[in-house]
């Protein structure tokens, strides 16, 4: 089955307290898509400009990536986002950001999209994520990300997407920021409050919170490393492959899907932050995946 992932796709100059490196393939979507590709066909819904390298459009192709949703403005300028980390890395300021063609970017699903079974709002404006799921016909599963800016610049309009949604995927500080909670459970259960049936907390090395409206419960934690390189589209990668194991799937949606799906995007989340932007998810094989999977299960093992 599919999984349609529309979100940014973008060039990224990173910086980490030992490296900085320049027009790096970036975005949520880039990241999202080529993590759901390791478990199911996914479809792109995006914007760039004419000045995207191909080499980024054959790496997403080579992973199966259906890329007829994403746009190519002849003559414009393609999504641009400066950012560095500091300390252990769990701190990260925008140094600055164009957003070029983005500034225009209506997102228009080619017919074969619509019938899309999985659906993956990643990170943007709240109002294209509205625009998408105006196009979709009926999705067994829907997913929202969103980040801080969003909560501060465009609540209303991402409150009324949580009425949309399936489950509303964002990290803790931005679960306080938009519920205005800083207890995370009753954090949870004021996002459940506006629509989603579930909520995913993530709580960045710490792992990952689910919850259900229902009232279940399930703490996933981060692979633990020590070769962390660059932890850009962490998120991403952790929704975009969670999507896909869910599109994997057939039927209603359980707990335990949820639970299943989470953990691969815990797992595909540890890989990519091991090297700076999508570098590492080209070396990536299911092999490499199962292995990691297994150390997983060892890892939250108990009697
Ligand atoms: P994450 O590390 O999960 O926050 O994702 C980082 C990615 O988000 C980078 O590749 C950026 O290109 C992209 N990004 C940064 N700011 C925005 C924004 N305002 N809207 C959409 N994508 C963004």
């Amino acid at each position: 089955m599919s999984v349609l992932i529309v979100g940014s796709v973008g060039l990224d100059d990173i910086a980490t307290p030992t490296q900085s490196r320049n027009d790096l393939l970036g975005g949520s979507a880039s990241y999202a898509a080529a993590a759901a590709s390791f478990f199911a066909k996914a479809q792109m819904v995006g914007i760039v400009g004419e000045d995207f390298p191909q080499a980024h459009i054959d790496f997403l192709k080579s992973r199966g990536v259906d890329l007829e949703g994403l746009q190519i403005v002849s003559g414009g300028k393609t999504f641009h986002w400066s950012g560095e980390y500091f300390g252990d890395m769990n701190t990260r300021e925008t140094r600055s950001i164009a957003l070029n063609v983005f500034e225009t970017f209506r997102p228009e699903l080619p017919e074969s999209y619509r019938d899309a079974d999985i659906v993956l709002l990643a990170n943007i404006a709240p109002d294209l994520q509205h625009l998408v799921l105006d196009q979709v016909k009926s999705p067994r599963f829907v997913i929202a990300d969103t980040m801080d800016l969003w909560i501060s610049t465009a609540r209303e309009r991402l409150v009324a997407l949580l009425a949309r949604v399936d489950m509303l995927i964002l990290n803790d500080g931005e679960a306080r920021q938009l519920t205005d909670e800083t207890n995370l459970v009753l954090a949870g259960r004021r996002i459940l409050a506006m629509g989603p049936r579930f909520v995913a907390i993530k709580k960045g090395e710490h792992g990952c919170l689910l919850m259900s409206r229902d009232g279940k419960f399930f703490a996933c934690p981060a692979f633990p490393l020590a070769n962390l390189a660059d932890p850009t589209g962490a998120g991403d990668t952790f929704a975009g492959a969670a999507a896909g194991a869910l599109a994997a799937g057939a039927g209603e949606v359980a707990f335990s899907d949820l639970r299943r799906a989470i953990v691969r995007g815990s797992v595909l989340a540890s890989f990519d932050v091991e090297a700076f932007s999508l570098e590492r998810l080209k070396s990536l094989d299911d092999k490499q995946i199962a292995e990691r999977l297994e150390a997983f299960r060892e890892l939250v093992r108990f009697e």
